[in-house]
């Protein structure tokens, strides 16, 4: 699944062929993906210039010249291909027509962006610009990870008597948009809080250490994500997915890589979901 680096890498991949162009024709080939479409989207979205590109979470917002705004979300399995640019941010032809394109964007001067989603666990929804923050998807999300209302003054007050793991506190969207099992895992790795500990057992200065580490772990990904667009340019045209290393997820049994330690990373599953930590780094 897509976390907040790979589709802030969407974003900026797809700028450069979206943003200033005209929508020529929208293509939009099932009524539905995990909810039913906006009625007569493909119409809504013909003829209109897209006239900047945005993130909030997880999701993308294209703010159209009309007065709308066009939200994306990627899902589980969401792909964006970009072909045909003339301007050679992309390279490659267009691909022959797959199963699972369900919207196409043919944008003025010969662009071609695709969305191809074989689980169907994406969205897209069309609302006026401006009030995405009463949308549904929206409404309930706590502030952005890389912005500035996500201060250590705020995290220490939204954490500080909670019950809860530190690690499903970080997941509660609620609590920080956009955060996902990855990052909160490398983050408590860098941190050395263990993922089980109880919010309300972690001094203040810990919790609010969490703050330039959750931005520093993002902006690294997001890093590794804008040296692969070059690649996938000249690839396949498809943007979202880049191989990162990773300190911490994926690493059960493998040693430690703090200095000193060499400790074997631990796995276990919390709310569902793999934990990796270091049993002897985090506290
Ligand atoms: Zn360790």
């Amino acid at each position: 699944m897509p976390e907040l680096p790979e589709v802030e890498t969407v974003r900026r991949g797809l700028a450069p062929v979206m943003e200033g162009a005209v929508i020529e024709k929208a293509a939009v080939n099932r009524p539905d993906l995990r909810w039913p479409f906006p009625e007569r989207m493909a119409e809504r979205l013909t003829g209109q210039r897209v006239e900047r590109l945005r993130r909030r979470s997880k999701y993308i917002l294209a703010d159209l010249a009309g007065g709308e705004t066009l939200l994306v979300h990627l899902g589980m399995s969401g792909r964006m291909l970009v072909s045909g640019d003339p301007l050679g941010h992309f390279v490659h032809d267009h691909p022959a027509p797959e199963k699972h394109d369900h919207v196409v964007f043919d944008m003025q001067g010969g662009a071609r962006i695709t969305f191809n989603d074989p689980r169907r666990f994406g969205a897209m929804d069309l609302m006026p610009t401006g009030a995405e923050a009463e949308h549904r998807l929206i409404a309930h999300l706590g502030p952005e990870p890389l912005g500035n209302a996500f201060s250590e003054t705020y995290l220490v007050a939204a954490l500080r008597e909670k019950n809860t793991a530190i690690k499903a506190a970080l997941l509660d969207q609620r609590i920080v948009a956009g955060l996902g099992n990855i990052y909160v895992c490398e983050a408590l790795y860098r941190a050395r809080i263990a993922p089980t500990r109880s919010c309300r057992r972690i001094s203040a200065a810990r919790i609010a250490s969490l703050v330039p580490i959750v931005r520093q772990v993002l902006d690294e990904a997001i890093a590794a994500g804008g040296s692969s667009l070059r690649d996938f340019r000249q690839a396949d045209g498809e943007l979202g997915y880049f191989q990162h290393n990773f300190d911490v997820y994926g690493r059960e049994g493998l040693p430690c890589r703090t200095p000193e330690c060499g400790t074997p990373i631990r796995r276990i599953v919390q709310s569902g979901r793999s934990s990796f930590y270091c049993p002897q780094c985090q506290r």
